[in-house]
Parts: structure tokens; sequence; C-alpha cells
């Protein structure tokens, strides 16, 4: 294990600045970006990274310079082993000192995160007010077992660009005036694949319909959404897995028209029935009911039926079902029911029907207002 300030080849009085100044230096150089591929640059930019978390902390510094390596181990401290440590040790100074001319990277925790999934799922009104118990088809992706992730066919792999040497970017201009630009011939990845893998398409990864079982809860609606975490896309990079969206469509239906926890139906009753006052039955989601017309009852009354509308998501009790009376009017009549309907207008008298200064009224407002 090398002393870490000869790795950062600074003097054991450097100042907080100058370590800085000199890792900045080692990392530029030895970045795994600029240097796909090769081992030792990976493993000095992987020891630079360590020295600099420690020489950087004053603390650790400290137990470092009075107790060595073995001190800052006592102290509970492990060094950076793995890449994505050395990416995450730094936070915010690692997005300061990497500004580098051939493009910055950040690697943050919504990055490495596997991507969100939205899947819908249509549901009939019943099935929204009873809830469900379903298998979703959730679309991943995996990682393709012909290529085994890198996208190349077998035998075949990933051949540095020649144009760029790999660093996916060229300099032009003098020493004056340079110009970075993307490398063309590779797109920037500084590599290109030799031959790519026929099943993925050089993707690294393929399609597959992954099973999941959902509950539904009883009362949702068009557009409700539910949260399932961890269900989305695995991450590419280590990271925890996206979430997964179900959002409902909940098709119309011939009977009920939703309103809210509301529902809304329109129940044809006969002129008699209206005249007379019925009782009838009704049609809920929860079974037959009966409603009690009373006489008199005109076109476009409303009457509810308390609780027999759609459970509350995520409460307690059902919304309503409200009845619109819509009275039909026998569009044919036998002679016997002309015979009695003409009895009845007899009998009815003129009282029953609207008199000379009802007809009197409406004729002089719409002079009224015609006047206006
Ligand atoms: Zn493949
Ligand atoms: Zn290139």
């Amino acid at each position: 294990m090398r002393d870490y300030y000869e790795i950062l080849q600074v003097s054991r009085e450097a100042s907080p600045e100058e370590i800085k100044r000199a890792y900045r230096k080692m990392a530029l150089q030895c970045h795994p970006d600029r240097n796909p591929g090769n081992k030792e640059a990976e493993e000095i930019f992987r020891e630079a990274a360590e020295a600099y978390e420690v020489l950087s902390n004053p603390d650790k510094r400290r137990i470092y310079d009075r107790f060595g390596r073995e001190g800052l181990e006592r102290s509970g401290y492990h060094g950076v082993t793995r890449p994505e440590d050395i990416f995450r040790a730094f936070g915010g100074i690692f997005d300061e000192l990497w500004d580098f001319p051939f493009g910055r990277r950040r690697r943050t925790e919504e990055e490495e995160r596997g991507e969100d999934l939205v899947v819908s799922l249509n549901l009939t009104l019943e099935e929204a007010a009873q809830g469900k118990d379903v298998v979703l088809e959730v679309p991943r992706t995996r990682i393709c077992p012909t290529c085994s992730g890198s996208g190349a066919k077998p035998g075949t792999g990933w051949i540095t660009c020649p144009v760029c040497s790999g660093r996916g970017s060229i300099s032009r201009g003098n020493s004056l005036f340079r110009l970075t630009v993307t490398c063309s011939a590779c797109g920037g990845q500084g590599q290109y694949l030799e031959s790519p893998c026929a099943d993925c398409r050089g993707e690294g990864e393929v399609p597959v319909a992954v099973p999941l079982s959902v509950k539904i809860p009883p009362g949702v609606g068009s557009g409700s959404q539910l949260f399932v975490a961890g269900e989305g896309q695995p991450s590419r990079r280590g990271g925890p897995p996206g979430n997964l969206y179900v959002r409902m469509v909940v098709e119309s239906h011939p009977l009920f028209e939703r309103e809210g926890d509301d529902l809304l139906c329109t129940i044809p009753i006969g002129m008699t029935q209206a005249a007379l006052g019925a009782r009838i039955t009704v049609p809920t989601l929860w079974g037959d009911d009966h409603l009690a017309i009373p006489p008199g009852t005109q076109h476009g009354a409303i009457f509810k039926l308390p609780g027999r509308g759609m459970p509350i998501l995520n409460g307690i009790g059902h919304g309503n079902q409200i009845v619109r009376i819509r009275v039909v009017i026998p569009r044919k009549l036998s002679a016997l029911q002309k015979r009695l309907l003409n009895e009845f207008e007899r009998v009815s008298g003129k009282g029953k029907r609207p008199s000379r200064g009802f007809f009197q009224r409406l004729s002089d407002r719409f002079c009224r207002r015609r006047k206006m």
C-alpha cells in the first residue's frame, strides 16, 4: 500500500488547495473514460481517489498522519475499493473537479436508478367498484442472454475507435485556439461494436414481459394511478430499480354514469306509474334495489339511493346512486286505452289543465322580452 502523499505527489505539509490541485491533475490523467480498458490507469485512479478522500478530510488526515493507514482502519475507514465508491464518495467536490474538456460526467442517484414504467389497465365499472387482483405483464428489459449484455455478436468485441483513439472527441486547431468536437466515427462513444449481436441488435438487452400480481383497491377511477415501488426497469449501473405506475382506465357503462363517488342512472316509468305512484325495481352495481315513486312524480324527478354508489377509494363507505326518472308517454294506444284516456280527460275538468291565465302569462313574458 503506497503512501497517500506519495500517490498524489505532494509534500506532507501540502495545503488543502495543493492537494486538490494534485488530485485534479491525477484524476484527469487516469480517468477511466480517458483510458478505456487500461487496468493500470484504473488502479492509479482508485488510489488517487482514496488518497484524496483521506487527505482532503482534516480528521482523517490527522489520524493518517499520526497512525497511518492502520489507524484509519481502526477508526472504521476501509478505503475506496469499488469504482462506484469513487464516484459516490465525493459528492459536491466531485462535481467541481469533473469539469473535463471531453465531457462532464455526473453520476447522481437519479441517473443510476432504473427507469420508471407506466402500465395502463382497463377495468369495467364493476371491477373498479369491487377491486380486483390482476396479474400484469410488466414490459421490462433484461440482459440479452446471447451476448451477456455486451451487445457484441459472440466471439466478437468492441473496437476502440481509431479516429479518436477512444476519447470520443477530436481536438482541432493550434495551441492558441482549440476546438473539441464529438467524434463522428463512433458517435462520441470512443468505441464501437465489431459486429452487433443479432438477438438484441447491439442493445445488450431484450424486452421481457414480467408477470406481476397487483391488488386494485375498490373505488378507483379513470386516471387513478397505483404506485408500485421498485417494479420498474432494473438499473443498468447497479442502482435501485425504477418504480411502476399502473394507470387505470375505467370503461364506460351502459347504465351508470359516474360522478365522483356517485352513480347516475335514468329509469323509465310509465305515465300512470308517475301519476299514481309505484314501487319500482332499480338496478344497482350491488344488485337490484327498490324505490318508492310517490304519486304525482314529474318527468326528470331525482331520487337518491344512499350508499349504493362507488366505494370511496381508501376510505370508508360508498357514494350514492342518483336515479333520474324518465316518464314514458305511450306512442301507440289500443282502442280501449284511447277510450279510457279520453274519459280521463273528460273527468279531469278544466281546472287540472293549464289555465288560460297560464298561457296569458307566457305570452306576456314573451312579448316583454321582445320589446327589450
Ligand atoms: Zn445480445
Ligand atoms: Zn471515435
